[in-house]
């Protein structure tokens, strides 16, 4: 495995690989989801590219840039584990000229909703950083995970806008045994909130079976109900919770719908304590 940290050491590391690459950009503080979408991704490739970076530009002015994880050697040895060819370290002034001329802008359609309408900005950054990871990686295709489903809709909207020929391919989100999303940010929880904070994923469960319920009974049920009972469940099971959204949405253009369909996919944000936690379920299908 070739660790390197500039973009003249990428690009000549990248050259040397002949056959397809697939590539997996992450923010480091590497868990189990990570190595799923590294599994995923060298199966669907001959060579795998890792890139570990915490992009300023995607953070707001008082969110947890400064103070998140940065786990750089347990990061290379499950790197090494999984079977990365390279991984790319940059720092910000390998990723970013001192003033840009271009910045992406998302449509507010996607990135105005959602944690788009709480972090102002954060789909921009999003996008900005992985074009510019998709120019310097030039990779075959690239792994995200549905756990930031608003992300992987951004990005797929962003490789066919921009005409990049990279395969997207979307790895369903892995969990802790109680349910937990994993997550960099779940290791900011205190126990006490961490017993608590499966509730989230419960109170998803028990949308999806209404739905699933509403769908088998050919009734047409306004989605207001059913995400009104999944709140009501969160706040009485994790003490002092603050939900940011609880939403059904249409899963592919993430626009509102009346009635619980097919395509309805439940979005979540909560705040448990200091951290914010977010998880998406497909309710139809
Ligand atoms: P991050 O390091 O949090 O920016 O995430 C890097 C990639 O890992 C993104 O494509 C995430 O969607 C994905 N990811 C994060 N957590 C999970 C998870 N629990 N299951 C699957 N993929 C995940």
């Amino acid at each position: 495995m070739q660790i390197v940290r500039t973009a003249a050491e990428l690009r000549a590391a990248r050259a040397a690989l002949a056959g397809r690459v697939g590539f997996v950009p992450t923010m480091g503080a590497l868990h189990a989801g990570h190595a799923r979408l590294m599994e995923v991704a060298k199966k669907k490739a001959d060579h795998l590219i890792v890139s570990i970076f915490v992009n300023p530009t995607q953070f707001g002015p008082n969110e947890d840039f400064t103070k998140y994880p940065r786990t750089e050697e347990a990061d290379l040895a499950l790197c090494e584990a999984t079977g990365a060819d390279i991984v790319f370290l940059p720092k910000a002034t390998e990723i970013y000229r001192a003033e840009p001329l271009i910045r992406l802008a998302v449509d507010p359609k996607i990135a105005g909703v959602l944690c788009g309408a709480h972090r102002p900005g954060h789909f921009d950054g999003v996008a900005q950083v992985v074009a510019i990871l998709f120019n310097l990686v030039r990779p075959h295709s690239a792994c995200f995970g549905e756990k930031d489903y608003q992300q992987l809709a951004v990005l797929r909207r962003l490789a066919d806008d921009l005409h990049f020929g990279i395969d997207i391919i979307p790895v369903p989100t892995v969990r802790e045994p109680d349910g937990l999303a994993l997550s960099s940010r779940n290791r900011y929880l205190s126990p006490e909130e961490r017993a608590a904070a499966p509730a989230i994923y419960r109170a998803m469960l028990q949308c999806k079976s209404r739905a699933d319920q509403i769908r088998f009974d050919r009734i047409a049920q306004p989605v207001a109900k059913v995400e009104e009972e999944g709140r009501a469940l969160i706040l009485k099971e994790i003490p002092g919770a603050q939900i940011d959204y609880f939403e059904i949405r249409h899963t592919d253009t993430l626009e509102p719908t009346q009635f619980i369909m097919n395509k309805s996919r439940l979005f979540a944000a909560v705040r448990v304590g200091t951290t914010r936690l977010i998880d998406n379920l497909l309710l139809g299908g």
